[in-house]
């Protein structure tokens, strides 16, 4: 007989003679009452053990983590909070669970202890949830871009070119380290190496997609992405996964709004699709905040928030805007950032971004318009710009609790220009001729942008450290599992 799916067993509209389900047990009460979890749902099926005729040496071994499969049939419940229980007529212990060594007791871990169980953590409610909402948030972005006639494409992961300069870099290399091949000036000589070259893994795949949106028209890329920097933060992993989209044609303004509209579907997408896990990770955000201080409490509960994000546009302000604002801020003036704002062209760090989305405007802020040389050389210089005050069309998305969520730009499309701009940087014309090309032959206006899934799914989920909505985060001296 096949089993069938908890979540299918609770939405049952009527009662049923013979069931059978399979998955682990969460809890056993009174000798009498499973609570048992498969993963379809974040809800537990009761199945009511028929103690007086079951063996003791079986009801010994319903312990939680253990998997077993229950028959039965499928009657009302007569217990709170579910329409239907299982009263067992034939129980199996799949695979048993020594209780006395089983990490996830049911009783509350703190965050770090399971994330050193990373294995064992989604047998909770809470990680079942956050990556049930994470597989969604995936569906919603293939969905989103595939209803609008975006092509996938597959950007390589091991790249050759490391001239994008959005982050360190992982080596990828054939090479030994006992016996590695010099030049005769003793540097490592690559021309022996695997691929006849220095080669990294991929921290973007924006410059190969704008090859193929100069062809294509609209792409998107959704894949890993590498960075080796080693700044220990609740926002940064060195693997996370990127959503790039790039458009022929879209000016700045039009690569904001595809931002904000492909944003604001994919919360919908979640919000409709696991209304039940996020009714949970409010609640489960909700008992956490009653032990910290009223201040540090979250102003909304997280459905609240995300509904706020739907329904509120993104508020567009300009680099020369914010910094204003951040200059005669409070905490500017009495010093209270760590990093002063005293002049424009400063780099705004995440304390400022944090001020501008949480303090002041209290909604998500797209801030175009950045300095150049704070940014990429790929972005499009605006045109009338003081000299000394020269500007480009770059755009970031700035969430509360999350700061940037988004990094994008319209991209230089003139030849000259971009040469220049790489010439000044020091950035090899050679090794990017493969680049350049899409400027030599039919260059055109185009814009895209760069999403972290993952610090999209920290704001679904409400979570606040981005090691807790990956399944096997990879930070500095962290690869286990
Ligand atoms: P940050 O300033 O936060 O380090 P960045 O400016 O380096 O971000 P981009 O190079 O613009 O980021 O990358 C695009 C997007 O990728 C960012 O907006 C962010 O959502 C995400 N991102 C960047 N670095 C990481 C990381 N180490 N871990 C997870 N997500 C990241
Ligand atoms: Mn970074």
């Amino acid at each position: 007989m096949r089993h069938t799916k908890v979540k299918d067993l609770l939405n049952s509209t009527t009662t049923l003679h013979e069931v059978n389900a399979k998955g682990w047990v969460r809890t056993f009460r009174n000798n009498q009452f499973i609570a048992l979890n498969d993963g379809s749902t974040i809800n537990n099926i009761q199945c009511v053990v028929d103690f007086e005729n079951t063996p003791d040496e079986t009801l010994r071994r319903i312990t939680t983590g253990a998997a077993v499969s229950v028959t039965g049939t499928l009657v009302e419940s007569k217990g709170a909070g579910q329409k239907f229980e299982i009263q067992v007529t034939k129980l199996e212990i799949l695979g048993d669970s020594d209780a006395e060594k089983f990490p996830m007791q049911p009783k509350k871990h703190s965050l770090e202890f399971l994330r050193e169980n990373a294995h064992l953590r989604v047998r909770t409610n809470a990680f079942g949830a956050i990556m049930r909402v994470r597989s969604v948030l995936s569906f919603a972005v293939h969905s989103y871009f595939q209803e609008k006639g975006f092509v996938y494409v597959n950007t390589p992961i091991i790249t050759g070119s490391d001239a994008e300069g959005a982050g360190e870099m992982f080596k990828v290399t054939a090479l030994s380290f006992d016996n590695t091949p010099r030049t005769e000036d003793g540097k490592v000589n690559y021309k022996e190496d695997f691929f006849g070259k220095e080669t990294n893994l991929t921290v973007s795949g924006q410059l190969e997609g704008e090859t193929f949106a100069m062809a294509l028209g609209q792409i998107y890329t959704f894949g890993p992405t590498f960075r080796a920097e080693n700044s220990n933060t609740s926002r940064h992993l060195a693997e996370f996964w990127m959503i790039e989209p790039e458009v022929a044609f879209n000016d700045l303004n039009d690569n904001m709004d595809l931002a904000e509209d492909f944003i604001q579907y994919v919360i919908k997408y979640a919000l409709d699709k696991c209304s039940e896990d996020l009714k949970f990770l409010e609640g489960r955000l909700l008992e956490e905040e009653k032990s910290k201080p009223q201040a540090e409490r979250s102003e909304m509960a997280l459905l609240d928030k995300l509904n706020f994000v739907l329904e509120n546009n993104f508020k567009r302000v300009s680099y020369t805007e914010a910094i204003d604002i951040l200059r005669d801020s409070t905490p500017n003036k009495k010093k209270k950032f760590n990093y002063i704002i005293n002049e424009w062209g400063a780099d705004l760090q995440s304390e400022h971004e944090r001020y501008l989305v949480e303090k002041h405007f209290k909604c998500p802020v797209i801030l175009f318009d950045y300095p150049a040389n704070i940014k990429a050389f790929y972005m499009r210089l605006n045109d009338n710009t003081e000299p000394g005050r020269e500007t480009v069309r770059a755009m970031d998305i700035l969430f509360p609790g999350i700061g940037e969520i988004v990094g994008g730009s319209q991209r230089e499309e003139r030849f000259d220009v971009l040469v220049e701009k790489m010439k000044a940087l020091g950035i090899d014309e050679e090794e990017l001729w493969w680049y350049l090309d899409t400027r030599r032959f039919g260059s055109a206006v185009h814009s895209g942008f760069g999403l972290g899934f993952e610090r999209l799914v920290l704001f679904v989920t409400g979570m606040t450290n981005i090691r807790d909505v990956i399944p096997f985060p990879r930070t500095p001296m962290n690869a286990e599992f």
